[in-house]
């Protein structure tokens, strides 16, 4: 490839995917009705693997939906009666809120300080029907960690937990126990073209959604959970997407084997950037530092990325406000150990 990316979604798509893809043409693939047999096997072994390869606890739900976005508007029309509750410190858990709030606006939140943890005890009204959490916010490089997760579900046992897993799903090694809602598009840690997202739902979450019982959408939970319970999809499907899933997840090592690599990468990272004193992380607390999303700040971050760019690097911009002030460093699954190394270069070439 003639640019290394190290872009936080859209990210580097894993090597294999030319070769997964030439195959998916011969043999047809791209052209499947998705109303065939052959498309069912396809869909029922992309779950089944996903199940396996991600430790997703056997009686958990998997649907297929088109990005993260939309899995933002089905939990509040499908899962929610009134309102959702949102904790977030970054532009996608308020951006998910901002789009809940749309469709039922008695929805609330609280923003929390980004170098503070999840604050768990915060005292939620007994009512609060879905409280609303961003794994890693890919925005400002922080994550709340599942201990955490499955401390906020203790303290409200009757509330649903859902996660935006997006740019954590398939590179953290979830518990999936500890909430009822995951969702994540593709384009992340998956290292997939865009244009799916993966849902999954726990016993309770599907419970709820057959009590709300809303079925006035094309992607209503309800009409979509029916579909693939029959291995079936509500409309034409990222049938490219699904097989791409199911050839990665059939040559992934699976997710502790990945985990693992990419929390000696970030350790190996962050001793490298502590090295300079024009670099520093924009989250200085450890404990809430994003496993797979790195904010460095820098003076000048739009010179670092122009530099980089000359040496073939493709750098994550900040997002929004935060481009003034940092970049940003994908720890991705399928970047390649090299890929690191060349970064590392860059950076011993052009800075002290
Ligand atoms: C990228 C991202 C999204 C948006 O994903 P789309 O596929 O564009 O809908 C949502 N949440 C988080 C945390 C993300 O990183």
């Amino acid at each position: 490839m003639k640019l290394i990316s190290f872009y936080p979604g859209p990210s580097r798509v894993y090597s294999n995917i030319p070769e997964y893809l030439y195959e998916a043409y011969m043999e047809g693939v791209l052209s499947y009705n998705h109303r065939s047999e052959e498309f069912s096997a396809i869909l029922g072994e992309t779950i089944k693997l996903l199940h396996e390869k991600l430790n997703i606890p056997k009686d958990y739900k998997v649907v297929f939906l088109s990005s993260a976005t939309e899995c933002w508007e089905v939990i509040a029309q499908s899962l929610t009666m009134k309102r959702s509750f949102h904790f977030y410190n970054g532009a996608f858990g308020e951006k998910w809120m901002r789009y809940a709030k749309k469709l039922k606006p008695k929805v609330t939140g609280l923003a929390f300080d980004l170098e503070k943890e999840l604050p768990v005890d915060h005292k939620l009204d007994s009512d609060t029907e879905i409280i609303c959490v961003t794994s890693s916010e890919t925005s400002n490089g922080t994550m709340v960690r599942d201990t955490l997760i499955a401390q906020l579900k203790a303290n409200n046992p009757k509330s649903l937990v859902a996660v935006d897993a997006t740019s954590s799903m398939a590179g953290i090694n979830h518990d999936f126990s500890c909430a009822d809602i995951w969702y994540a598009s593709v384009q992340k840690c998956f290292g997939l073209p865009a244009g799916m997202a993966v849902m999954i739902l726990s016993p309770a979450a599907v419970e709820r959604s057959k009590s709300i019982g809303e079925e006035a959408h094309y992607n209503s939970l309800n009409f979509v959970l029916g579909h693939f319970d029959n291995l079936q999809t509500p409309f034409t499907p990222n049938v490219m997407d699904i097989y791409l899933l199911k050839r990665t997840l059939e040559h992934s090592k699976g997710a502790e084997y990945i985990y693992e690599k990419l929390l000696k990468r970030r350790k190996e990272f962050e001793s490298f950037i502590e090295g300079y004193d024009e670099f520093q992380f924009l989250i200085n607390n450890e404990r809430v530092r994003s496993d797979t999303v790195f904010a460095v700040s820098h003076k000048d971050p739009a010179k670092v990325r122009k530099l980089a760019f000359g040496s073939s690097i493709l750098l994550g911009a900040g997002y929004a406000d935060l481009k003034k002030t940092t970049f940003r460093v994908a720890n991705f699954p399928a970047i390649k150990k090299r890929e690191v190394e060349k970064l590392r270069t860059f950076f011993k070439t052009h800075f002290r």
